[in-house]
């Protein structure tokens, strides 16, 4: 609903945004070994979900790949943030590669997780989309135990050999409240379903969620900077649209922006996916200046602080260098 009348052009600049701890630390982690090894630096996968990102690691000597046998034998090769199953690791070890996790810290919490409960037994219905890397990750700690609920509507094929021994994790960059429905229906079936020991979607998740459903209603377009592929990303644009924005637009780079989606427009949100650098968002306003969106009011909801330190094998090598 309309609260205040609009008088003049405005962008509302969502904070937090942007990079995450555990992209920071990915993307840190392919420049250091970069640094200390020489290049070319495999990386199994895109390293953060990220055009931009992937391209200008790729011009400083990464070499992204598919798969482990795209890498030539005893070179280095990094696993993306996203986390990888137990075979990808076993695979690098048969080849002899120098591998180094880049595995968010938060994702493996969950793969911990996944494999405590397989240990006891339990059924595991992971929740979070199909085909996704993560998902492939997670799932893959005790493939025999775990299913895959794909949001609200995967509720139905649920079937579990006892009702009484299950438990739901879920991918980190899932829609808080999409996911807190799709826990709801399933508790529906299965009163006795277990919550996983701390939340699963992680903190810059729901900071980003938090803050662009506190700006949507106030906006006319709510532009968030990410790549198609990047789960949080799409999420963000999802929850502004749920949220009352009235148009919102998923874009890699300011020139994306369609003249046509500010026309009429008073009020413009902006705001970027975890794996974003703050470079992009900051081109996006550039952009919006221009046409005179050059009045922004960055409005917080939470000042995240947490970092990460560089994967073990890749600090201890950095330290026998120094
Ligand atoms: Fe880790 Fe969350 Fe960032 Fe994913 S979005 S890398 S889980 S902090």
């Amino acid at each position: 609903a309309e609260t205040t009348p609009r008088t003049g052009k405005r962008v509302l600049l969502a904070n937090p945004r942007g990079y995450c701890a555990g992209v920071d630390r990915a993307v840190q982690t392919v420049e250091e070994a970069l640094k200390l090894y020489g290049a070319p630096i495999y990386v199994r996968k895109q390293i953060v979900h990220n055009k931009h990102v992937v391209r200008t690691l790729e011009a400083q000597g990464a070499i992204f790949v598919e798969e482990n046998e795209e890498v030539p034998e005893g070179a280095t090769v990094i696993f993306s943030a996203h986390g990888v199953a137990p075979e990808v690791y076993e695979q690098a070890r048969q080849r002899s590669l120098r591998a180094i996790d880049a595995t968010c810290p938060l994702v493996t919490k969950v793969h911990h997780e996944a494999r405590r409960f397989a240990a006891q037994d339990y059924d595991i219905l992971l929740i979070g989309h199909e085909g996704h890397e993560e998902v492939i990750g997670t799932a893959g700690e005790a493939p025999a135990h775990i299913q895959l609920v794909d949001g609200p509507d995967g509720v139905d094929k649920v079937t579990v050999r006892d009702p009484e021994k299950v438990v739901w994790l879920s991918q980190t960059t899932l829609s808080v409240d999409e996911t807190l429905e799709t826990v709801a229906r399933l508790k529906k079936r299965l009163p006795l379903l277990q919550s996983p020991p701390s939340d699963d979607i992680c903190y810059a998740t729901s900071n980003r969620q938090h803050v662009v459903k506190e700006i949507a209603p106030e906006c006319d377009v709510v532009i968030v900077v990410g790549s198609r592929n990047s789960s949080n990303s799409v999420r963000l644009v999802e929850v502004a649209l749920d949220a009352g924005a009235r148009a919102g637009y998923l874009v890699d780079f300011a020139h994306e922006i369609e003249d046509a989606w500010l026309t009429g427009a008073g009020t413009v949100g902006v705001t970027s996916g975890a794996s974003v650098p703050d470079e992009l968002v900051q081109q996006v306003l550039t952009h919006l200046a221009e046409r005179g969106f050059g009045d922004v009011e960055e409005v917080t909801t939470a000042d995240e602080r947490l970092t990460f330190s560089l994967p073990q094998e890749l600090k201890r090598d950095m330290k026998a260098a120094a």
